[in-house]
Order: C-alpha cells, then sequence, then structure tokens
C-alpha cells in the first residue's frame, strides 16, 4: 500500500522506529529540525520512541489552502499502523491504548514558539483502560488531566488560566505543593473539572475519538506557525516565513510513572559559559512541561544520578555521543520511564556569544573540529556581546534579591511588569528591565524591547533563560524572594520595595537585582577569545581600523585589534564650553582678526587631542578628516544660549540672533560643509592641517611614529580636492620650514557623494587615498534623509521594498554598485590607490563581505565592533572558499 502511495503523491510522512528512519539529519528542510534529528538518533540506534515526521511542504500547503493535500490522510493512517506495529498497542483501543505526542518542528529552531500535546488518544474510557494495565491509576488520571489542559489549549484555544486556577485550588485543598503529590481521586475530579470547562467554552466541542484529536492537533500545530509570537520571532531573527513547520507524531514514553520516572533537558557543554560539563535540569515524575514551564523547580543534572542511576549513566554516554557525532554542542530533551532512557530531541544548542567562542576553541583543540571552523561558528555580529559590560565590582549596593545568573551582561532601566508596558518605555526611548513572575511566548516582544528580563519563578532553562540567551540579553530567573505586586505597580522582597518606572539594574553574572542605577563597566576579552581572533586574522585579508575621536577610544579601539584609525571626525573635539564658544567667536567674528584670534586659540587644543591619538595610535595610520559639518550646527539654538554667547562676546543679542539666523539653510545635509566651507574658510584648513602635522612633528621628536593621513570631506568634483591639497601642501611647507623638520603623510578623500564615485579616476589623480563615506553616499545616492529615516523607513524594510535598513547594510544594487565604479576607476587611474570604507557600515558583516569582494584596503567602524570586523573579514574568505571554507595552506 505504502508504494502504491508513493507512487502517486509525494512523501508526505516519514515513519522512525526500530533502528530504522526513512529521513536523516539532512532533511532538515523537509522534516524540521526535531524530525531530521529523530530519524537521525534512531538510525545510530539511540533509544527514540517510534514516530513519524509529517513534512514541512503539508504545512505549507495547508497554510495556503487551509486544507490536507490528497494523500496526506491516508499516509498518515499508513505510518499510524507501523506505529502499532512497532509498540504492540493500538490506537484508540481502550483497554490498552496507544498515546502519542504531537509536536512542531521547523527546519530553524524557534525554541517555545509552536506547540505540543502530550498523551494524545485518551479519552473518558480508554483512560480506564490505561490505569488498568499500568497498575497505576494515579499515572492514568494525571496524564489524561494534562492532556485535556494541553488541548484545550491548543486546539481549543482556551485561557490557560481557566485550567490553571482549578490545579491550584485543589493542590490548596489537599495541602500539597507540587502536582506529583495529587492523589488519583483529586486528579479524576480535576479531570471532570476541565471537562466542564471545555464543555462551556464555545470552541469545538472535544473529540471523544482519537482520530479527530490527532487531526485536531496536527492541524493547530500548523496554525502555530503563522500566530504573532511565531510571525515576531521569526522577525527578530530574520526567518523566512515561508518555511512551515512539520509535525512529529511519536509513542508516549511517560516521565509521570512515578519515582523511577522522569523528565529533563541538558546541554553537551555550559550554555552560558562554554565550560565541557554536561548541563541541565531534570523532574522526578514528571512530563516535558514541567521542566520547561518554569511551574515546578528541577533539580541539578549533576543530582540525576542519585535518583535514576542507570538512566544518569546512560545520559552521560549518550550525549557524548551525539556531541562527537555532530560535531557540535548538543541540546537535548530526554524522558525516563521506569529506569529506561530515552531521547525526545536533539539539536545544535544556543548559547551565549561567550560560550560560543569557548565551545568552538576548545573544540577546536579537541580535535573535534578545524580551526577554520571554530572561526565560521561564531557569527561575527555576536562578538560585541562578548565584551558585555558587568557591573563595576567597586560599586557599593545591597541587592533586593538574589536569583539564578541564565544570561551574562548587566543592564540598567526603569522597572515595567508587563510586555505591553516594555513595548511602550523602548518606543519612548527608556531602558527598561521587565520583571514578570515567569514569562510565555506572548512575552517575547516585550523581552526584545527591554534591557533586561527578571522572573521569580523557573530555572535556566525556562522559557526566559532561553530566549534571553538567544537574543545576548542580560536575564536572572527564579528569584524566589521577589513579589510582583501588579496591582500596587512594585516588586517586593525582603521588606523593600521598587515601583514601577523606577531605576533598576541587574547583574546577569551573579543574578543579583539592584535597586537603581549602578554603574557598568566594559570588561576586558578572555583568552578564548583572543585565540579565536588571532585564528580569524590569520585568515582575513582586510584591515580593519577604527572610527575614533580621543585618545581613549584609539587606545580602546588598538586594545581590541584595530590597526589604525580610518575615520578622527575633527568636529568633534569642539564640544565642551571652552571649545564650543571659541569656535562661535571664530564663525561669527565680525573681522577677519577676531577670526583669526579664535583660530589660533583653537589650534592648540587640537594639536593636543592630535598628540594623544598619534601615542595611542603609534606607528599605525591615522586618518584625520577635516571639518564636515555646516557652521550652523555649532551655534545656539535657544534664547537662554544665545544672550550667554552675546556676553561672552560683547555683543548685542539681536546681532547675534541675526547672525545665527542669517546662517541657517533650508537644507543643510546638501549645504555649505565639508569641502565646500573649506574653500570659503581657507583659514579652517590651514589651521587643522597645521595642527595635525604639528602634533605629528612632537610625537616624533619624542621617537613615535606617528603616521598621519589628512581627509578631505564631501568631494564629488576633482578640482575640490585640488583646492584643498594645495591648501594643505602650502601649510606643511611652513610647519616644516618653521620647526626645521618634516614628516610623511598622505592626503586623499572621502567619497561619499555620487558624482565622486562617477568621476573616480579623474579624482584619483590628487588623492592618495578614498575612504567610502557611505553614509552620506546611501543618503545622497537614495535620496534619503539619515537624520528623518527613521519616522518611515523601518515600514519599508517591513514590506520588504529594502530588504535590510540601508544604513546599516549597504545597499548593494545601488550604493554598492557606485562603490564597485569608483574601485575600478580609481585603482584604473592610480594602482597604488588605498581604499577603505569608514561609514557605519564597516562593522557590518554583510557590509565586510561586499568590502572583501570589492577589494578594498580596510573597513573602518567604532571601536567595539572592531572584533566584529575582524571575524567578518575571516568569513568572508572563509565563505567565499566554499561551503566548509577549508584551505590546508592557511591553518593548520
Ligand atoms: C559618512 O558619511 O559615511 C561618514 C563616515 O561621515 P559622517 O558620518 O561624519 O558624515
Ligand atoms: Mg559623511
Amino acid at each position: 500500500m505504502e508504494r502504491a502511495l508513493e507512487a502517486t503523491v509525494p512523501k508526505y510522512v516519514y515513519v522512525f522506529g526500530r533502528g530504522h528512519a526513512d529521513g536523516s539529519a539532512g532533511a532538515r528542510k523537509l522534516l524540521g529540525g526535531k524530525g531530521a534529528n529523530l530519524a537521525e538518533m534512531t538510525n545510530l540506534g539511540i533509544p527514540v520512541p517510534p514516530g513519524f515526521t509529517i513534512t514541512t511542504d503539508v504545512c505549507r500547503q495547508h497554510l495556503m489552502s487551509h486544507a490536507m493535500p490528497d494523500g496526506v490522510e491516508e499516509a498518515v493512517a499508513v505510518a499510524l499502523e507501523r506505529l502499532e506495529g512497532f509498540t504492540g498497542k493500538r490506537f484508540g483501543d481502550d483497554g490498552d491504548p496507544l498515546l502519542v505526542s504531537v509536536r512542531s518542528g521547523a527546519a530553524v529552531s524557534m525554541p517555545g514558539m509552536m506547540d505540543t500535546i502530550l498523551n494524545l488518544g485518551l479519552t473518558d474510557r480508554s483512560v480506564e483502560g490505561l490505569a488498568r494495565v499500568s497498575g497505576d491509576e494515579r499515572f492514568a488520571w494525571d496524564s489524561y488531566r494534562r492532556f485535556l489542559q494541553m488541548y484545550g489549549e491548543v486546539v481549543l484555544g482556551i485561557d490557560h488560566r481557566l485550567f490553571e486556577w482549578r490545579l491550584t485550588k485543589h493542590r490548596e485543598e489537599a495541602g500539597v505543593h507540587q502536582d506529583s503529590e495529587l492523589a488519583a481521586a483529586h486528579l479524576r475530579e480535576i479531570v471532570g473539572e476541565y471537562r466542564k470547562v471545555i464543555a462551556n467554552h464555545d470552541a469545538a466541542p472535544f473529540p471523544d475519538d482519537p482520530r479527530g484529536q490527532l487531526w485536531g492537533a496536527i492541524h493547530a500545530v500548523f496554525e502555530s506557525w503563522r500566530t504573532p509570537r511565531a510571525i515576531a520571532y521569526r522577525k527578530a531573527y530574520g526567518i523566512p516565513h515561508d518555511l512551515g513547520t512539520a509535525v512529529n507524531v511519536q509513542a508516549m514514553v511517560y516521565g509521570n510513572r512515578g519515582p523511577s520516572s522522569g523528565t529533563g533537558v541538558a546541554f553537551t557543554r555550559n550554555p552560558a559559559t562554554g565550560e565541557k560539563q554536561l548541563y541541565g535540569e531534570f523532574l522526578v515524575n514528571a512530563q516535558g512541561e514541567d521542566v520547561v514551564s518554569g511551574t515546578r523547580d528541577p533539580l541539578s543534572i549533576d543530582e540525576m544520578g542519585e535518583h535514576l542511576p542507570e538512566a544518569a549513566e546512560q545520559l552521560f554516554d549518550t550525549a557524548a555521543r551525539l556531541e562527537a557525532h555532530y560535531r557540535e554542542m548538543q541540546d537535548l530533551e530526554f524522558t525516563v520511564e521506569d529506569g529506561r532512557l530515552y531521547l525526545l530531541q536533539t539539536r545544535t544548542g544556543k548559547r551565549t556569544a561567550r560560550a560560543a567562542v569557548r565551545i568552538a576553541v576548545e573544540m577546536a583543540d579537541e580535535g573535534v573540529i578545524e580551526r577554520h571552523e571554530a572561526v565560521l561558528r561564531v557569527a561575527p555580529e555576536r562578538l560585541e556581546e562578548v565584551l558585555h559590560p558587568t557591573v563595576d565590582p567597586s560599586a557599593e549596593f545591597t541587592p533586593l534579591a538574589v536569583g539564578n545568573p541564565a544570561s551574562p551582561g548587566a543592564a540598567t532601566g526603569r522597572l515595567v511588569l508587563s510586555a505591553r508596558e516594555a513595548i511602550e518605555a523602548k518606543a519612548a526611548g527608556e531602558p527598561c528591565i521587565l520583571v514578570r513572575e515567569e514569562t510565555s511566548p506572548d512575552d517575547f516582544e516585550g523581552m526584545v524591547a527591554a534591557e533586561a528580563i527578571v522572573t521569580c519563578r523557573g530555572g535556566r532553562s525556562s522559557h526566559a533563560a532561553v530566549v534571553a540567551r538567544g537574543m545576548g540579553k542580560c536575564c536572572v530567573v527564579g528569584t524566589k524572594a521577589l513579589r510582583i505586586d501588579e496591582k500596587a505597580g512594585l516588586i517586593r522582597a525582603n521588606e523593600r520595595t521598587v515601583k514601577r518606572g523606577d531605576w533598576l539594574t541587574v547583574d546577569g553574572a551573579s543574578g543579583e537585582i539592584i535597586p537603581g542605577r549602578i554603574a557598568t563597566i566594559q570588561p576586558e576579552p578572555d583568552e578564548h577569545f583572543e585565540r579565536l581572533m588571532s585564528w580569524a586574522d590569520d585568515v582575513r585579508r582586510l584591515r580593519v581600523r577604527a572610527n575614533a575621536d580621543t585618545p581613549a577610544d584609539a587606545t580602546t579601539a588598538r586594545r581590541l585589534g584595530a590597526e589604525g584609525i580610518g575615520l578622527c571626525r575633527t568636529e568633534h573635539m569642539f564640544a565642551g564650553e571652552e571649545r564650543i564658544d571659541t569656535m562661535r567667536e571664530m564663525i561669527l567674528g565680525r573681522s577677519a582678526e577676531d577670526r583669526q584670534r579664535a583660530l589660533e586659540r583653537l589650534l592648540p587644543m587640537q594639536r593636543d587631542d592630535f598628540v594623544g591619538i598619534f601615542r595611542a595610535m603609534d606607528g599605525l595610520p591615522v586618518t584625520i578628516r577635516l571639518l564636515d559639518p555646516p557652521l550652523h550646527e555649532f551655534l545656539p539654538d535657544d534664547e537662554e544660549e544665545i544672550s550667554r554667547l552675546a556676553e561672552a562676546t560683547g555683543r548685542p543679542a539681536e546681532d547675534v540672533h541675526a547672525d545665527v539666523d542669517r546662517m541657517h539653510e533650508a537644507n543643510p545635509m546638501l549645504g555649505n560643509r565639508g569641502c565646500r566651507l573649506a574653500f570659503e574658510r581657507p583659514d579652517l584648513t590651514r589651521m587643522q592641517t597645521r595642527a595635525i602635522l604639528e602634533a605629528a612633528l612632537i610625537v616624533q621628536a619624542e621617537g613615535g611614529d606617528p603616521r598621519p593621513e589628512i581627509m578631505i570631506p564631501l568631494v564629488g568634483h576633482v578640482a575640490e580636492l585640488e583646492n584643498q591639497r594645495a591648501l594643505v601642501i602650502e601649510t606643511a611647507r611652513h610647519v616644516f620650514d618653521e620647526r626645521s623638520a618634516r614628516i610623511d603623510f598622505g592626503i586623499g578623500t572621502m567619497i561619499e557623494l555620487p558624482r565622486a564615485c562617477l568621476t573616480a579616476g579623474q579624482i584619483a589623480g590628487p588623492a592618495e587615498f578614498f575612504s567610502f563615506g557611505t553614509n552620506d553616499l546611501t543618503q545622497t545616492t537614495l535620496g534619503i534623509s539619515r537624520d528623518d529615516s527613521g519616522s518611515f523607513l523601518p515600514a519599508y524594510v517591513d514590506a520588504g521594498i529594502y530588504a535590510e535598513d540601508p544604513f546599516q547594510r549597504i545597499d548593494r544594487d545601488g550604493v554598492g554598485r557606485l562603490m564597485r565604479i569608483a574601485v575600478e576607476e580609481g585603482r584604473a587611474a592610480r594602482p597604488d590607490l588605498k581604499i577603505g570604507i569608514c561609514g557605519e557600515h564597516g562593522g557590518d558583516p554583510e557590509s565586510v563581505r561586499l568590502c572583501e569582494e570589492l577589494r578594498l584596503d580596510y573597513v573602518s567602524c567604532s571601536p567595539f565592533r572592531v572584533p566584529v570586523a575582524r571575524l567578518a573579514g575571516a568569513h568572508a574568505i572563509l565563505v567565499a572558499r566554499g561551503a566548509d571554507g577549508a584551505d590546508s595552506t592557511t591553518l593548520a
């Protein structure tokens, strides 16, 4: 019969059991991650309850037409028959029923986002049969009440609280704390009440026929693909919406069969630190949802041996075997039924960035993977997390409460008590800390919006912990002392309170919840991080520089591996009261002499800054850009400041006002700025050139090795660059003559206007280097204001008009094409032209890849993104080389 079906319809259902599976790990797209790995484990001979997987193809067709494709029902019937053969039980048998679990499983793991139903197949009749054959009435009624609750919630859409409060009421009446302590008679009563809840609900009735239950569950799992929370999760992680989920139907094994049974989750390495140790939690006499829901306090996996010794030993062996087989850290789900271990799932484990680095490095050291694979195992964008802030160890405070540290980092924000409040706070630009009893997938968007997440209940594999770790967000769970009083809008612990909207600090490393705003500090990179980076550096071709405007930033950047400064924005040096006043005098001075005097006062200030930067970047190139913004940006815009300036310059306030108004531009970004302003005010170029070269000579005289490069902004026409270049050279001659010393320096230009790209062959004549200013180049190519795009561009990205925000990731087809023209024509005119990028895109891994394709010489980005760019540069080479990046000539 199966053969006949295969001949007419695609294969919709894949069976696994008795040591053989139709599928394998390679069929992930079709079977989802869970289904593919259940098949793989079956083929490896690992104990997995038998079952079958309905493919993602079926889901996609179901979502389109709301109906099952022809042939699926027959294929499921055949698979059920085989499952009955494997287990020796019949589905729908009242005497000794075959029960199944129905679980979702997409190609990309989305933990907790979709639905699971356990113990499916029970009815008012077969529950009695189960009690008889198992000889355990309590177990049978416990299984039934769980099934009714899950079916009610997932398939019939009934609010889970309607079930939970009844369960709580019975626990209280029975005077017990745990569900597992409820006796059969209680559970029987609860089942009666649950049946009433379902009957009184206006959803579809509860099917007393197991086949009806099965199809209800299959439909519900497919539909769970498009719940708002699943859509939000996919958006956050860039998962395509058209993948669909598979459905896994598996014979039940029971963790709730008494003290020699249990269920748990385990990681083959610590997902927070990366340490090589089996890490996880389990519960005796429980079913899967008890562990992840956080409603009972699980035991650590280290204690499993005391309770379930044989199964624990088997689990440790199986975990090691699975990790070796997949060559990757695994996240396992298991159940022990009467002392026998079964694996219910294995998948690549989510981990913090710090753990990702350590695991990759140690696996390479262990010889499990090659070094280049270790480099590829860490996503560059996650490296910033490794440099997570921590609470300043010298800060003094008394924590409000201490919970379990579940995801590292430290964060400060205002207390919010619901996902909605978190979303609102984020929209208002307020950092917030989300505190919840426990989180559910419905809280996901609020968790994205919050700086940190704290829960009162739940272990380290609870929903909050898993999701926060995946996002690299600081998280503390199971803070038992903490009480939430939603009505009063506060949290309370140890006789202290923090009100909604008050500041709160969370330490994800120690688990401390601290009232107020506590200082945080940046950590030093650890040994594993340094080694991974050095392996990446061995492969990387692109140089990585930093955008840094101060000696402190330059020092940080160098510590993080920067190989020079790609952009020093000199305008940032005019901040601070004394400097801004002098700058304003320079701008508004009545006579040339007034303006010159102000400039002369600015000169030593700039020179001192450059001295500090050259010292920090000794021996490395430092590209300093001459003044770029319109002068209007330096002028005051409120009355109080205008009066202060009038007083400082001894001029009537109306005059100052009139000057400020006169300098206002309708479109300043396209106005008198960059080299245009420098053309009008050559004294500015002279002063800045002098400050740069005098600073370089000072550092050189100290025995240092300063390497200045002077960069002209906003050039669109070669004549603009020629004009500025002449000024720089003339000033350099004066400085060198005056000081009877000289120093080598370069002169180059920003390439940030389309005309500069299109005439790059001409511009390369007077330019020794190009640096793509992709912020302005994006603005001028797309005609989208970089300052105003926030109000409309996100909607474009949501709608897919631009797949990504073009200010974060280079728009390949437009801006990328102009860059290509500029590189080709620039290098054709001047083969030794050095080319880099200093727009924000220089720290975006995907944009770094484009820069590698264009064979730029360097990228430059903010100091904390330097490691990201270093790793992204290596990835760009390895990915271009082929699927696994292998090249035995480069890496051992
Ligand atoms: C740019 O335009 O990309 C750039 C680096 O300069 P700024 O952001 O200072 O305009
Ligand atoms: Mg610019």
